[in-house]
């Protein structure tokens, strides 16, 4: 191991792991298209975007040139009693592209702190209306981030909410849907959330759920139908409608949101990860203007938060450029190819013994085996293959950036085909 790796490994924490007995790493040199070069020199095609956030793949000129043009004006600024072009600049164009009524913008800095302000905007609409609402409805299997209100609406057992007993939020859960996108509807499937809504309606200040995908919590597909029950028991008994689509945003699901699958539109959407194509962190929580009003008429007469890096030029800048990639709508065309592709290629692994189920929607993938795979093993397999796909649990999934050719899909997708086979 070359002292760098030594000094990372004793000192730097990555991701859900150790420092006493962290897992491996690969040192990425630089990346560029939709491939990672590795330190040693191996170029791996990359199957994850990094985290649903790359979707115009890495290095990409007129990305760079936002951020180079935006860098010689100004990388950052206050944003109290200041606001500037970049801001502005998005934010019209995140307006253009995002359902109506969704109309108020509050940028932050990453998705977790996105549903933070989302469940704090929640929580000061009702009291500003003289309303007490002090708890959320979410569902099983849910994830929203790793900040604590964020954790307080994750599926108990993934989170791992024991750890953090006694300081946590405490909500209320309705059963996943089990209808599965594309599939029958079953009706029953509502059951559990109506009786949460029955019983927790009056202190419950909004619903909050990753619509169409829960992706952290299990990559399950759902139907939209359970969208839309969810949309008309919101307004039947006046609790708000948070959609998380901070994974889901921006064309993922071959929608521009995972909402429009549904036709509905939330109170209150959060998105991140994509917003900036994945080149640096920022975060919108955009709500409609009757809740900017009622929070903005309570008593605290503003809304109470306020990040330092709040709509950073440089962040905004490049999610403004990204933007408008996706405004010239390519990516459907990619999106659904990519779909068509993953189908056809990762369906057969079905029948494997070693794996449960195959999920397929738009650029996502998913191989849920049925036990889970051994992470350093399984990476250095794929690794060896040329490929980058970072497995979590049961679930093998890739998100490749919308920009894959086919032939750099079809060379994720015999990695998959190899690794599986071999489990
Ligand atoms: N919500 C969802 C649906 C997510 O998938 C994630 C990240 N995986 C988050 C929120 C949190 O985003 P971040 O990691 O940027 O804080």
């Amino acid at each position: 191991m070359n002292s760098d790796m030594a000094f990372d490994r004793a000192h730097i924490w990555h991701p859900y792991t150790s420092m006493t007995h962290p897992q491996p790493c690969y040192e990425v040199e630089s990346a560029s298209g939709v491939e990672l070069r590795l330190k040693d020199g191996r170029i791996l095609v990359d199957g994850m975007s990094s985290w649903w956030a790359a979707v115009h793949g890495y290095n990409h000129p007129l990305l760079n040139e936002a951020i180079q043009s935006q860098l010689k004006k100004m990388a950052h600024v206050m944003f109290g009693g200041i606001t500037h072009a970049p801001a502005i600049s998005l934010c019209r164009e995140l307006l253009d592209l995002v359902p109506s009524p969704l109309e108020c913008v509050f940028l932050s800095d990453s998705g977790s702190v996105s549903v933070e302000v989302a469940l704090k905007m929640a929580l000061q609409y009702w009291r500003g209306k003289g309303t007490e609402r002090k708890r959320f409805l979410t569902l099983a299997r849910g994830y929203h981030g790793d900040t604590f209100g964020a954790m307080s609406v994750c599926d108990p057992v993934n989170s791992m909410h024991s750890l953090y007993q006694g300081y946590l939020p405490l909500n209320h859960f309705a059963k996943a849907p089990e209808s599965r996108f594309g599939e029958a509807w079953n009706e029953n499937d509502v059951e559990s959330l109506e009786k949460a809504f029955k019983e927790h309606g009056h202190e419950t200040a909004a619903v909050i759920l990753e619509p169409i995908v829960q992706g952290a919590g299990g990559m399950r597909i759902y139907h939209p139908e359970y969208l839309r029950k969810v949309r008309s028991l919101c307004d039947e008994y006046n609790v708000l409608m948070i959609a998380d689509e901070v994974a889901t945003g921006f064309g993922r699901t071959g929608k521009m949101f995972a909402c429009e699958h549904a036709g509905i539109t939330p109170d209150i959407m959060c998105l991140g990860k994509a917003l900036t194509g994945g080149y640096m962190t920022l975060a919108a929580t955009v709500s409609t203007r009757k809740v900017a009003e009622g929070i903005s008429n309570g008593s605290a007469k503003c809304f109470m938060h306020g990040p330092t890096f709040m709509a950073n030029p440089l962040a905004c800048s490049v999610a403004h450029a990204s933007l408008k990639i996706l405004k010239q709508g390519e990516w459907k065309e990619q999106v659904k190819n990519i779909e068509k592709i993953l189908f056809e290629k990762l369906s057969p692994l079905k029948f494997l013994p070693s794996v449960k189920d195959v999920r397929v929607l738009g650029a996502i993938g998913v191989v849920e085996m049925h036990e889970p795979v051994d992470l350093p093993t399984v990476q250095e397999m794929f690794v060896n293959d040329g490929v980058w796909i970072r497995p979590f649990g049961k679930l093998i999934y890739v998100m490749p950036p919308y920009i894959i050719k086919e032939e750099e899909l079809l060379k994720v997708t015999h990695a998959i085909n190899i690794v599986v086979s071999a489990l």
